[in-house]
């Protein structure tokens, strides 16, 4: 979509580190990590939150985690353990309107998250 960041780096207009890559999504380094290992795992359909994921479109959550699951494998945080987060509109704190899995591992996570 015009204007979306994501969609940038999806088209390789925006430079990402990108760590995975198939016809059906995009895994690359988060800019500002939160975590040793933060990636984000996109689809490169724009889809902009999960509220808008319509029938058709539900399979591609099956493919992001299962992108999730390989990078957490080949980054050597599976077994300790990482957290799978998609924030959703405001009050999660969404501020990139491009559906994304946030992978995060490498460290000690607290719960309930802030
Ligand atoms: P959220 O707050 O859940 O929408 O997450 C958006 C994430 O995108 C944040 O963790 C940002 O650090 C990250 N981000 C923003 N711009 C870029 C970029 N150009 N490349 C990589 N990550 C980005």
């Amino acid at each position: 979509m015009l204007g979306c960041l994501f969609c940038k780096i999806v088209q390789k207009q925006i430079p990402a580190k990108i760590v995975f890559e198939d016809d059906r999504v995009l895994a690359f380094e988060d800019v500002t990590p939160q975590a040793p290992v933060h990636i984000l795992i996109i689809p490169k359909e724009h889809i902009p939150t999960v509220n808008d994921i319509a029938g058709d479109q539900e399979e591609i959550i099956k493919y992001m985690f299962k992108a999730a699951k390989n990078i957490a494998k080949s980054k050597n945080i599976a077994s300790q353990g990482y957290r799978l987060v998609i924030n959703t509109n405001a009050e999660a704190g969404q501020s990139v309107f491009h559906l994304h899995l946030h992978l995060l591992g490498g460290r000690h996570m607290n719960w309930p998250p802030g």
